[in-house]
């Protein structure tokens, strides 16, 4: 494991984690330990009736009530103070060893006495390998523990000189040798798993910093998109309207030409910043699918819709292959995902064309987005979802896009639960594949696409904005189509001009009005209220450049149409038209 995770103390803490090991473990030890001494004293006596073998019961049964008695006196807290209890332990274990160490020289008397060697080398040899077990823990208990009582034996056994002791003897010595080549084996494997642990503790702690850090730079950067954003909009939302206005006032003059260009720059500036938008509100989490069965036809028309033109431009074939499938997700969202991997396959193929199509298998439905284009590097393949990774575009021209419409397409297949798969291969073309649920249409009611042709506009506005620029640039832009327009900067006026118009006959028939109004008044309520006053004739238009879910939430459930800014003047126009033509549908739309 790398050295750098090493946790500070951890000798320390490995040595407390061993201590109190043992420290749990010494109950059970003395117990058996003083059962074991105390048969084989019994079993001694009884066979040789001799005083040193009671002796030697009552040393042992002594040092065993002092070691318990230590034990409970001192605080009970091992892990407090491992290095007094670790040399605690130590000692018990070299007295026990000592005391052990003497059974063979006090209790076995002189002469051949086979049966009683027998039993004391057993009991002896069962004890060692007991102990090792539990004592190994710590490596200063395994000579302590094992030598003297041992090797005491061995001297002992060897001390008698014949043949048949000697024999005995060297079985104890290499007992010895090998008891302690296992117990030390053995607390190298535990101290292992212990220092692994705590390496391992450490680098989830680390992990968990670096994660929470992350969170929080991630929380900022969405906080500071959405508030950038925002006050972006404002003055975007603006420079859309008066240059639409201006770009009519030119029509037909040489300067015509700048006028569109200028739109072509703000559309792609306004493009830009709901692409950031979007990605940040994907990471905070702010937007949650509404799942539901959704037709493949008319979201394939709505596709063909918005990119037929693209690939004409462009001399390229696309086809929308009609399926009758019918898939679980999220409409809105899963249009935006397709309308990314479309963009992608007209942008990168140069000839040949783009080929959408679904397949039903089974419980599954796999739309297949396949190009005939430059296709991508095996080696690029990993990389392609990273945000702003982009292959072959070193300058950051934007003409060439970001680098993040894949990893929206990714975002948003994890989102819904879509899995999203690709090959390509460099110069034959690329094929994205998403997996859906697929559904059965009996029972099921199509959702509606949004409609594209304009209609009539309404004869007379109503504008409440608290910012002059945005009052005199939609007051030219409506002018200029032929729409009255009274603008004002807040509910009281309003509530005069709704008064006046009606008295004068052409009443007001859409109050388009700005949702954050001036001193932090609430254009939603303010609506509501007019609209209250005036009777149901009066249709609302909302414009806000507020992205919060709640407060977008806040206007659907109010059963008021939204437009978020920037609103191109296409949009604006169109979404007047509509009101006008239809009982509103509340829809929240970004030009
Ligand atoms: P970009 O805005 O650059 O298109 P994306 O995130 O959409 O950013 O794509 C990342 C990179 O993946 C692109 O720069 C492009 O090189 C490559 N790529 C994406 N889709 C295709 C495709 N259909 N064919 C070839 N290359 C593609």
């Amino acid at each position: 494991m790398n050295a750098d995770v090493h946790p500070p103390g951890l000798t320390q803490r490995v040595l407390r984690e061993q201590v109190a090991a043992v420290h749990a473990n010494a109950p059970a030890a003395y117990l058996a330990d003083l059962l074991t001494a105390q048969t084989l004293g019994i079993g001694l006596f009884v066979a040789t009736r001799r005083w040193q073998v009671l002796l030697w019961m009552a040393l042992h049964l002594a040092l065993t009530l002092r070691r318990a008695y230590r034990r409970y006196e001192r605080s009970p807290d091992a892990a407090a103070q491992p290095e007094y209890w670790a040399r605690f332990n130590a000692r018990n274990v070299l007295l026990r060893s000592c005391i052990w160490g003497l059974a063979p020289w006090l209790c076995v008397p002189p002469g051949r006495n086979l049966g009683l060697w027998v039993m004391v080398i057993v009991m002896m040899m069962g004890g060692c390998a007991g102990g090792a077990l539990s004592l190994a823990v710590l490596k200063r208990n395994i000579p302590r523990f094992i030598v003297p009582s041992m090797a005491s034996l061995t001297l002992a056994l060897a001390w008698r000189g014949d043949t048949v002791h000697l024999f005995l003897a060297t079985g104890c010595l290499l007992y010895m040798c090998v008891m302690i080549i296992f117990a030390l084996q053995h607390h190298r494997l535990l101290t292992a798993a212990l220092t692994m642990r705590f390496e391992k503790e450490a680098l989830a702690e680390q992990l968990s910093h670096q994660i929470a850090a992350t969170q929080r730079a991630s929380a900022e950067k969405t906080r500071f998109l959405a508030a950038a954003s925002h006050d972006l909009r404002q003055p975007l939302h603006a420079i859309a309207l008066f240059g639409a206005v201006i770009e009519k006032k030119l029509q037909g003059s040489e300067e015509w030409h700048h006028a569109a260009r200028l739109m072509d720059a703000v559309g792609t500036l306004g493009d830009s910043l709901d692409t950031l938008l979007d990605i940040s509100r994907l990471d905070a989490g702010e937007v949650s699918p509404q799942i539901r069965p959704v037709e493949l036809n008319p979201l394939f028309l709505a596709l063909n819709n918005v990119f037929a033109a693209q690939a004409a431009d462009r001399d390229l074939q696309l086809r929308l292959l009609a399926t009758p499938c019918w898939v679980l997700s999220d409409l809105q969202l899963l249009q935006r995902l397709l309308s990314n991997l479309v963009d992608n396959a007209l942008k990168y193929t140069p000839r040949g064309g783009v080929v959408v199509a679904a397949r039903a298998r089974g419980p599954l439905v796999w739309i297949d987005v396949r190009d005939t284009g430059i296709g991508i590097a095996h080696e690029h393949l990993g990389r392609i979802f990273d945000e702003f990774y982009q292959i072959g575009n070193p300058g950051r021209d934007r003409a060439k896009g970001l680098g993040i419409g894949l990893s929206i397409v990714q975002r948003l297949s994890r989102l819904l639960g879509h899995p999203l798969q690709v090959r390509s291969r460099l110069h034959r073309g690329s094929h994205f594949r998403l997996v859906l649920p697929a559904v059965t249409a009996s029972g099921v009611v199509p959702l509606a696409v949004c409609p594209g042709a304009a209609l009539p506009l309404p004869q007379r506005v109503l504008l409440i904005d608290d910012e002059a620029a945005i009052r005199q640039a939609v007051t030219g832009l409506l002018q200029a189509h032929g729409v009255a327009i009274d603008a004002v900067a807040g509910e009281a006026e309003a509530e005069a001009v709704l008064a006046q118009a009606s008295q004068e006959g052409l009443p007001v028939e859409v109050l388009l009005c700005d949702v954050r109004l001036a001193d932090g008044a609430d254009g939603l309520a303010a609506a509501q209220r007019l609209r209250a006053r005036s009777g149901s004739g009066l249709q609302v238009l909302l414009i806000t450049g507020e992205t919060a879910p709640q407060r977008q939430q806040q206007m659907l459930d109010a059963g008021l149409q939204v437009l978020l800014k920037p609103v191109a003047a296409d949009r604006l126009l169109q979404a007047l038209a509509s009101l006008v033509q239809h009982d509103a549908q509340p829809v929240c739309t970004r030009s």
